[in-house]
This record gives structure tokens, sequence and C-alpha cells, in this order.
């Protein structure tokens, strides 16, 4: 490492909080699907800032785009319309079949978003301020209250109790654990689609089915968490989209900016005209313009340029090449996963693999201790995933 590289490194140490677990490597510029370090070693992404740059890195038209509304507008108040808003807010609602959005700046800022959105819904029914929410275990909803509250890892609150209350837990794919936890004070059931920080559990078909049609018999709102599974990981837009079902809420972020900070929150008519009213809910710089040209552009180029045909074409690949990791290796147990949201689980903490994959090239991440989790950007071919293959394998053999 360059004096440069460990100078920088020391001094992040000095001056930032320690809340993350570095990795020794000070990143300079992307390309594509790789990133580049101070000292221009190159890497192989697969992780694309947890599930975030779907492009790619230096993807032209996208930045072009965010250039052009620099030059224009970066910021009004959200007591102004604004034209990127306005288009965003349009593409959004089309490609999710949801009615009403609200943006906001992270993924967390949405799920608290969703939680009063149905919290007011059913006071607005009932009056009363007693209901209930369930969540699932082994869920990641995000990091401030509200979210952590409904954040399914007792080691991510106990510090921090109390939560907001009146929360339940179930088990991701197990109804009769939901059905246990519902009364007449059940308000909303928060999952996400494709569990991501939790250990890339996918929801089943039959499991979100019957939860839909609880919610349906009871008028309990069903929230979807998009934020990781979302904006074409699984090869769906949104990942629901493949069971036929619908949600009252969803919420997305990571990739709906490609690296711009903006996530939202979404929902059908019924709960948009029966929950949030002026003066509920804001945010100063959710849903402005420069965020919002950023959402407009990415939703754009999604289509124009193929982007979920792609993970289509690639995911399976993937699928296939992880398999044969798994069938080479007794310490890998499984793997499993949607489209370019994938995990390798281990019997084993995964961290040396990962720091050996990084030192040759490699970016990986793991997903809860044992599990390596594969989210590249959505605009990888099956020769990047041979790269990632071939780099794996070798960090593999000499375990
Ligand atoms: C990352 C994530 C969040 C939190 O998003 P932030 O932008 O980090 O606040 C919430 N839910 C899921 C499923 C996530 O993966």
């Amino acid at each position: 490492m360059s004096e440069l590289m460990k100078q920088y490194i020391d001094e992040a140490e000095k001056a930032l909080l320690h809340t993350y677990n570095r990795y020794q490597i000070v990143l300079d510029k992307g390309e594509g699907v790789y990133l580049y370090d101070l000292d221009g070693n190159k890497y192989l992404d697969f992780v694309s800032g947890i599930a975030v740059f779907a492009l790619g890195y230096h993807y032209k038209d996208y930045d072009d785009a965010l250039k052009a509304q620099i030059d224009k507008l970066l910021h009004t108040s959200n007591y102004y319309y604004n034209v990127p808003a306005v288009e965003a807010a349009k593409k959004i609602k089309e490609v999710s079949k949801m009615d009403r959005v609200f943006f906001t700046n992270s993924g967390a800022e949405a799920v608290e978003g969703a939680l009063k959105a149905a919290r007011k819904y059913a006071f607005l029914k009932d009056g009363r301020t007693d209901h209930e929410i369930i969540a699932m275990n082994h869920s990641f909803h995000g990091r401030t209250f509200g979210a952590l509250s409904v954040t399914g890892n007792p080691h991510y609150r106990e510090a921090f109790e109390p939560m907001i209350g009146n929360i339940k837990f179930a088990d991701l794919n197990d109804f009769d654990s939901v059905l246990k936890c519902v009364n007449d004070k059940t308000c909303a059931i928060i999952l996400e689609t494709v569990q991501g920080e939790g250990g890339i559990h996918p929801a089943t078909e039959e499991f979100l089915k019957s939860v839909r049609k609880l919610c349906d018999e009871k008028d309990i709102l069903l929230i979807l968490d998009e934020i990781q599974c979302g904006m074409g990981r699984t090869g769906y837009m949104f990942a629901w989209q493949k069971y036929g079902i619908k949600p009252d809420i969803m919420t997305t972020a990571k990739a709906l900016g490609c690296g711009v900070p903006v996530g939202a929150f979404l929902m059908t008519e019924k709960v948009g005209a029966a929950s949030l009213v002026a003066g509920d809910h804001g945010t100063t710089y959710g849903g402005n313009p420069f965020a919002c040209a950023a959402v407009g552009k990415v939703l754009d180029l999604f289509s124009e340029d193929h982007i979920i045909e792609n993970v289509n074409q690639v995911a399976p690949y993937l699928e296939k090449r992880l398999d044969e990791l798994k069938n080479k290796y007794d310490f890998i147990i499984d793997r499993r996963g949607a489209g370019l949201m994938q995990g390798l689980v281990f019997d084993r903490p995964v961290a040396e693999v990962i720091g050996k994959a990084l030192s040759k090239g490699l970016i990986l991440i793991n997903a809860g201790s044992d599990i390596i989790r594969f989210v590249p950007p959505l605009v990888i071919t099956k020769e990047n995933v041979d790269d990632m293959i071939s780099i794996l394998d070798s960090c593999l053999e000499s375990i």
C-alpha cells in the first residue's frame, strides 16, 4: 500500500466515527463494473455499493443528465413544484403500478414514512393509538428508530431500547407464526420480498399470497420493503411483481438513484386517500430536483438499455457457476437468492475469503457472518461472472 493511501486510512480512523470496520482500501474512481483505489489497483465489483450502482460506474447518459441538472437547479423546497420530481413520480408510478409516491433521502426514511402512513390509515379508521405492526425475524429495514424497531435482529436494537413499541416478530415463510401475531390491533405487516442483510432469503410465493389474503380479509396493510431487492435486481422491476400480488405500501431506495441518495415510499390510492395529509409528514431534501433527475434518468435507462433483460440473461449463469462452487467445496452448504441477488452459505465465517478476494482484485461482501452476498451492477456480463468465479475459486482452494 502506498504512503498516501495509508495516510488517508489513518486520517479516516481519526476523524470518522468508527461505525464500520472498513476494508483497507481507499476507492478513487469507477468505470463500468470496475473500481480503482488510490494506488491505481483495479477491482471487479460484485457489491455495487450494496445493490446501489445498478448501471455500473461512469454511465455516460446518467452522468450527463446529472451534470445538466446541476447547471439548472439543485434544490427547491417541497413547498414548490419542480419538473424532475413530477417526471420521476410519473415514471415510478408507471413501473410499480402504485398510485402515490413520497420521495425520501434514504431507505430508512422510506421505511419511516411507510410505517407512519400505515399507523395513520389505521388511526383514521378506528381512532385508536395502540396499533401493532408485525415484522419478520432476520429482517433489516434501516437504522433510524422506526426502521430499527421493525428490524428483526435483536443485536442491532438492544443498546437503543426502548423501540417504538407494539411491534411483533414472526418468521418469514412461516404463515402460522404470522397468524399467531395477528389481533384486532394489527395495522400492518412489513417484510422484505427478498431478505438482504439477514442472509438472502426470498419470501415464497405461498407465503406472500397467504399474507396478502390475510391482509385483505382484515384490512391490514401489507408493506413490502424493496429497498435492496427492487429496481430490477431479481429480474423484475420489483420482486413482488413475480408473484401476482401487490403491496399496499412499498419502499424503494438503493438503486433508485444509482448513487444519488434518494428513496421513496409508494402506496395505492386506497392508502393515499386515507392516510398522510398536509402537515403529517415532510422532508427538506427529499424529492429535490437533483435527486429526482437521477431517478427519472435511471428509470429511462432501465427501459432504453434493457437492464432487466440483462439481469434475466446473466442471473441463471451466475446461479449455475455458484452452484458449481457449492458442489466443489464441502464447506459451502447452500446457494440461494433471486436474480442478481445471490448468497453462498458457508459452514464458517466468510471474512477471510472476502479479505483474500479483495487482495486479488475482487470486491465481495457478506450478509451475516457466514454468507457471501453477490449484488453486482445489473450490467455485468457472463465474462464478468467467469472472472469473479475464477478469483473466488482461487481464494477457496487455500481454505
Ligand atoms: C439498505 C436497506 C435499508 C436501509 O436503507 P438506507 O438507505 O441505508 O437507510 C432498508 N431496507 C432494506 C431491505 C435495505 O436493504
